[in-house]
């Protein structure tokens, strides 16, 4: 198969980009130019007329697939909606807004032809504000640092996916999707890409603080225990602390001090309700804790994630051509 013809269907999820599709079609047919693509758009229950757009566009280009949901679902589901449409040997996943530049896609094929399935844009320079800078850092280091996989740092959602990925991605059957979670999850050859992320240049970022805000949160809980691990964590300091605290209550009580002119042997039972309410709080975080393991595991469990994913083997015929979308065999 030559690898330069690889066909590629792009997945755009659009809430109110009436104003910057035609932009990015155009952009998108300049950048892909003798390829076979296809640019599948997913109107994401906008309100300014983007499904018109998307039709216009659908009624001049033959290439263009949309799709219209019956409701704002959120992005993150729009691109789901999107990802089961695939039927090229890869997709790309990119914002309708521009920031995520049709120019850099040649540059994510040299990368798929040199064999690598994932290939994911990392913001060089992000032309947001310092603010939102810092917290995106903050962010991604925290993330990071708690979960069990490694989201690379500074990458969003835009990517090129080979199409044995799409098929592994789409073994997934949580319902609440972190995709960039679990493109990382689902391990093949990646590799990132630095591209510098401009501004956007039509409409509004749909993502306010309290959007934002959610989707972190999203990232935090549907890859990481952390919350839970803290606590049993607290939990079990509070018991250790309680010992410590009865050392120095029982060494005040013996040394008869007074501290903020009190003695603990003038309020008869003080010392002794002190160690005990912090022990038993301790106790009781801890248990909150433990419990919170069996939690997380049964939630890990109603996710029902595949285990692992069958990459190659030797029973059969080298990889069936990424066209082939049936599920896997096994
Ligand atoms: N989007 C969507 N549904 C939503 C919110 C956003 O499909 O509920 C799309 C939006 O049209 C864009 C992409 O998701 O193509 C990213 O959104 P946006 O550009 O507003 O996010 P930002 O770049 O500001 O993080
Ligand atoms: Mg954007």
């Amino acid at each position: 198969m030559n690898l330069a013809l690889r066909s590629v269907d792009v997945v755009v999820p659009c809430h109110n980009e009436a104003e910057a599709l035609p932009r990015l079609h155009r952009r998108l047919a300049a950048a892909l130019d003798g390829r076979a693509w296809r640019l599948i758009a997913v109107d994401d229950g906008s309100t300014d007329g983007t499904d018109r757009v998307i039709r216009d566009l659908a009624a001049r280009d033959t290439r263009v697939l949309g799709i219209q949901l019956s409701r704002n679902f959120g992005h993150q589901a729009a691109l789901s909606a999107g990802l089961a449409e695939v039927r090229a040997d890869g997709a790309v996943l990119m914002d309708a807004d521009g920031q995520d530049p049709p120019e850099v896609i040649p540059q994510m094929f040299e990368l798929w032809e040199q064999g690598f399935q994932v290939v994911y844009g990392v913001r060089a320079r992000r032309k947001a504000s310092p603010i939102l800078d810092v917290c995106y850092r903050v962010y991604y280091h925290l993330l990071r640092r708690i979960s069990d996989v490694k989201p690379p740092l500074h990458s969003g959602d835009f990517c090129l996916l080979d199409a044995a990925v799409i098929r592994a991605l789409r073994a997934y059957p949580e319902r609440k999707k972190y995709w960039r979670g679990l493109r990382t999850l689902a391990g093949f050859r990646q590799i990132g890409l630095p591209y510098d992320r401009p501004a956007r240049r039509e409409g509004t970022t749909k993502y306010g603080p309290l959007r934002l805000v959610a989707l972190a949160a999203d990232g935090v809980f549907n890859m990481s225990f952390f919350p839970l691990r803290l606590i049993a964590f607290l939990g079990a300091a509070m018991a250790l602390g309680s010992f410590v605290l009865a050392l120095a209550v029982l060494g005040w009580y013996f040394s008869d001090l007074a501290i903020f002119g009190m003695r603990p042997r003038q309020v008869g039972g003080w010392t002794s309700l002190v160690v005990l309410s912090v022990f038993l709080s301790g106790v009781q975080f801890l248990s909150l804790g433990l419990i919170g393991e069996y939690i997380a595991r049964m939630y890990l469990e109603t996710k029902q994630r595949p285990e692992y994913h069958i990459a190659s083997r030797t029973d059969q015929a080298a990889a069936a051509s990424p066209t082939d979308a049936r599920a896997p065999t096994s």
